[in-house]
């Protein structure tokens, strides 16, 4: 791995700034912005995607543009600093507001780019934007969601596609039921590059609110199997700084959980911080672990009451 690399998946050196947003170099003709490795929160504005950056020679390929207008204005300005390419295509990898919403600066863009996303996340958009937006206004305050409007992706993007981005071929993969109602994974072989949204935290316990727990174990062992130098989810890193700690952890819980549930239903072992083990140092440890042992605990029971297999 190279030095410039190594600096960028550890969080320093940005390569190019301008306005708020900074890209970070990844590879030849793939950055990175800079974004809070945190829960959305009033503190951060909500500024917490590392949004994916391909530069390709025929266009410019943008992976969750992020919050809102203002973030994506901030990431036009930074792409505008390193490449003329116009905009091309703009994916949603799945329908969380702080991924999406910054698809009302792109959608200003004349030729207007293509916004693609899975039918799933498509649908998934369309039913409930708005009430996203509101509810991220009213969690931010509406200044830092000013100008923001919802623009709706194509479901354009099938499990198995292939995405031609200038000399870039993606593999797409959909995850239905991982860490949302569906996931869609971007893989360049050639680049062993892998761009993941919300499937692969770093140093962070994993948001569950939406997870099916059984779901997304299934999809990290799917997407783990691909060979990859980078990937790109919560945050940047290599394989195992993300995915290989986030699918330990919710192996560790659901092991936790089943052990709890055959042993006659004490959630406060899986609880203790010397069951978690190393996760225990982890960001939001204390406020995110004990809900996604609830929320493990309620999707575990149901199917061990099914007399199905937990592992
Ligand atoms: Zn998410």
């Amino acid at each position: 791995m190279g030095a410039l690399l190594a600096m960028a998946l550890g969080g320093a050196g940005p390569a190019a700034a301008l306005g708020r947003v900074v890209l970070a170099r990844l590879q030849p003709g793939v950055y990175v912005a800079s974004a809070a490795n945190a829960e959305v929160a009033l503190a951060n504005a909500g500024e917490v995607v590392p949004t994916l950056v391909h530069v390709t020679g025929a266009g410019v390929l943008v992976v969750d543009p992020g919050p809102h207008l203002a973030w994506g204005n901030g990431l036009l300005a930074a792409i505008r600093a390193v490449t003329p390419e116009p905009v091309r295509w703009v994916v949603n990898t799945h329908a969380h507001p702080e991924n999406v919403l910054a698809n009302a600066a792109f959608a200003r863009l004349r030729p207007r780019p293509a916004f693609l996303a899975s039918a799933a996340t498509a649908g998934l958009m369309r039913q409930r934007c708005e009430a996203c937006l509101a509810r991220l206004s009213a969690q931010l305050g509406p200044a830092a969601m000013r100008g923001t409007r919802i623009v709706l992706p194509e479901p354009g993007l099938r499990h198995g596609d292939r995405l031609q981005t200038g000399a870039t071929a993606w593999e797409v993969q959909v995850h239905a039921g991982a860490h949302s109602a569906a996931d869609t994974v971007l893989y360049a072989p050639r680049r062993r590059l892998l761009c993941v949204g919300g499937l692969a935290y770093r140093d962070r316990v994993p948001e569950m609110q939406e997870a099916s727990l059984q779901g997304w174990r299934r999809a990290l062992r799917a997407v783990s199997a691909l060979p990859a130098d980078i990937v790109v989810g919560t945050a940047p890193g290599t394989p195992a700084q993300t995915l290989a700690p986030t699918l330990a952890y919710l192996d560790a819980l659901a092991g936790g959980v089943a052990a709890a549930l055959e042993a006659g239903g004490d959630a406060a072992r899986v609880l203790s911080p010397a069951a978690a083990g190393p996760y225990r140092h982890w960001r939001y440890f204390a406020s995110r672990h004990p809900l996604n042992v609830q929320h493990a605990w309620r999707e575990l029971e149901d199917l061990w009451m099914n007399g199905e297999p937990l592992a």
